[in-house]
């Protein structure tokens, strides 16, 4: 299972998310960042940033 809590990336944000799936965790996570925060446009130093919080739980 792949975890992640947006309040580690955007401070304050109480979201989590998880999903077997990375790139439909991803894909959650892209969809709460435009609806909750404004962010469309997912560029490379956002991505990254979110795939270093990504938690991996078997
Ligand atoms: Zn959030």
């Amino acid at each position: 299972m792949f975890k992640l809590a947006c309040g580690d990336v955007m401070p304050g944000c109480a979201a989590r998310f998880e999903h077997a799936d990375r790139d439909q965790l991803l894909a959650q996570v892209a969809g709460h960042a435009a609806e909750t925060h404004g962010i469309t446009d997912i560029t490379p130093p956002v991505l990254a940033l979110v795939e270093s919080k990504l938690a991996f739980v078997a």
